[in-house]
């Protein structure tokens, strides 16, 4: 019974993630007690999933949602945390990890998302693309921040023609 309040309490409904509130405590316990310690972060974004909505229908975009959260789980493994920020958006924490350690798993996921064909009901649906931006801490800022800069990048990624991973510390003309 704990158990399962627990999990209530700290998971995603859909996709069975970590939920945002879960998201917030691991941020604030690294700065209030671990602002040393090496962490990277990846915001993960779906690509035009509102346009895979309108083709196949919110149940349709639901499954995909799903997969794609098993997908992240199983890649990034046991090197970080997994959580639904919002909407179609994730984020991973990845502990004592560089930016280039978070960069390389990122275009793993990147890679092993846009390569997986879904399915629902019968029906073929394709596959779906993502972005992701890529920030670390203590290495290139405070902790405070770190989500803040790995956003910034992800949104350069959107801009960028979506489909790729762009690392916060790199300055991007297209910006
Ligand atoms: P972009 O490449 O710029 O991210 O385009 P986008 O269409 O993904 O972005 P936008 O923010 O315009 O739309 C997000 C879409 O994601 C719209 C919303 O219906 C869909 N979405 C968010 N959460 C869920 C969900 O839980 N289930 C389903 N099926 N769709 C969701
Ligand atoms: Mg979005
Ligand atoms: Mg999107």
């Amino acid at each position: 019974m704990r158990e399962r309040l627990t999990s209530l309490a700290t998971s995603d409904a859909l996709t069975g993630l970590l939920n945002r509130r879960s998201l917030d405590e691991a941020l604030n316990h690294l700065a209030r007690d671990n602002r040393d310690e090496a962490v990277a972060c990846l915001m993960i974004d779906i690509d035009h999933f509102k346009r895979f909505n309108d083709n196949y229908g919110h149940d349709a975009g639901d499954v995909v949602m799903q997969h794609v959260g098993q997908i992240m789980r199983d890649t990034v493994g046991k090197a970080g945390k997994v959580f639904r920020f919002g909407g179609e958006e994730f984020t991973v924490l990845l502990p004592q990890a560089t930016e280039a350690q978070g960069l390389e798993l990122a275009e793993r996921l990147r890679e092993q998302i846009a390569a997986t064909p879904f399915s629902h009901r019968g029906r073929i649906l394709g596959s779906v693309t993502i972005s992701v931006g890529a920030a670390s801490s203590p290495q290139d800022g405070p902790v405070t921040t770190l989500v803040t800069r790995a956003d910034a990048a992800l949104f350069r990624a959107k801009s960028g023609g979506r489909n790729r991973t762009v690392a916060a510390s790199v300055y991007s003309p297209a910006a």
